[in-house]
């Protein structure tokens, strides 16, 4: 069905088995629909190694950063004190919307290519009374995997909150919630689950979560609101995205079977040292360091002044791939995505054709 594979960080490439569910309307107010909606948010508990007594999974409408700015106007209180870390473009948009949103907030610009120094988020702790802290798991901008479980060491010694926004690491990097100290973990259906997009969802901490009535500044985005209500039965406050859902559940279903979390990351790890390891031959280098990097996007640099990326991105969508521009302003970058329901297999025919493009004989 698929004209071609998207190797990008979501939308990215589904199954059939996906797609085919929506083509059932499903009704928002019927049993049968109210239980897929249990089922998903009883599963997203499990996957994020914890037990429902303790945390709580609640979907909410619109694109992932619909939900980011649901978190942040819902549970950071107008007395409360907000600690961003941002080495990219998702942590920077935190930052805009906590501005906007009117926060009391402070930023802790990283460069794009380096981890935040612990020693530094500790002096901030210190020296503030952060209440909050916010971080992005993979910076989908470079794919830099930030180590968010000694952030939330710091965090949980200084008794703040902790944030996650792991839109595009949850389901395709093994993480376990409770030990990573993770209050609010952000996700949405159409990255490493490998769903469509149109919801997204948060793995809240329970008690923290009940403690936040009354904080939100919008009605659409009220975190504690959507929670009271579908954690009725499973009917969703205002129209919910039906088909969206009900791909969402199959693509669960196809996350156990491909054999967990644990499996996932084992191939979008091998997914991704793989195309590092070809596109090296033809001198396009990543940007992040290999230890720094995810198993889920990479960027590589141009491999020479004349490169033109948009012939480039042509001649690979002739093939039979869509990659994804660059997003730094210092320099010239491209960006190839590994999740979906992309295969080695599929890999090697791309990285047969960037070859051919570099006039390398194969
Ligand atoms: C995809 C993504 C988001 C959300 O982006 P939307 O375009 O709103 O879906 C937020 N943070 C990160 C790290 C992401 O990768």
């Amino acid at each position: 069905m698929n004209r071609y594979k998207l190797l990008t960080p979501g939308p990215l490439t589904t199954t059939d088995a996906v797609k085919k569910q929506m083509l059932e309307d499903r009704c928002t107010w019927d049993d049968e629909y109210k239980s897929i909606t249990q089922q998903i948010r009883k599963e997203l508990v499990r996957i994020a190694g914890t037990t429902e007594d303790k945390y709580t999974a609640v979907l909410m409408q619109g694109s992932g950063s619909f939900v980011v700015e649901s978190v942040l106007t819902s549970v950071v209180a107008d007395e409360d004190m907000l600690l961003i870390i941002a080495n990219g473009a998702y942590g920077e948009r935190m930052a805009q919307m906590a501005k906007i949103i009117g926060l009391q907030h402070e930023v802790y610009n990283v460069p794009y290519n380096e981890y935040p120094t612990l020693q530094h988020v500790e002096e901030l702790l210190k020296d503030q009374n952060f209440t909050h802290i916010a971080i992005v798991h993979c910076e989908t901008t470079t794919g830099i995997l930030n180590p968010i479980a000694e952030i939330g060491n710091i965090a949980k010694k200084y008794n703040a909150t902790f944030i996650v926004d792991a839109m595009s690491s949850f389901g395709g990097v093994e993480m376990n919630i409770e030990e990573l100290q993770i209050d609010y973990l952000i996700s949405s259906a159409n990255k490493c689950i490998q769903g469509v997009p149109g919801f997204g969802f948060v793995i809240a901490n329970k008690e923290k979560l009940l403690d936040t009535k009354g904080t939100a500044r919008s009605v659409s985005l009220d975190l504690y609101d959507q929670w009271r209500v579908i954690d009725v039965d499973g009917k969703w406050r205002f129209t919910s995205p039906t088909h969206v859902v009900a791909a969402f559940a199959e693509a669960l279903k196809e996350l156990a079977e491909e054999g967990g979390v644990k499996a996932r990351t084992a191939r979008y790890a091998a997914n991704n040292a793989y195309i590092r390891q070809r596109l090296a031959k033809v001198n396009m280098h990543a940007y992040i360091d290999e230890a720094k990097q995810s198993p889920i996007i990479s960027t590589f640099l141009f491999p020479n002044a004349e490169f033109n990326f948009q012939d480039f991105y042509e001649n690979m969508k002739k093939t039979g791939f869509v990659l994804y521009p660059g997003k730094l302003t210092d320099v010239d970058t491209f960006r190839i995505g590994n999740i979906g329901d992309v295969s080695i297999e599929d890999l090697s025919v791309l990285c047969d054709a960037i070859d051919q493009y570099m006039g390398v004989n194969v």
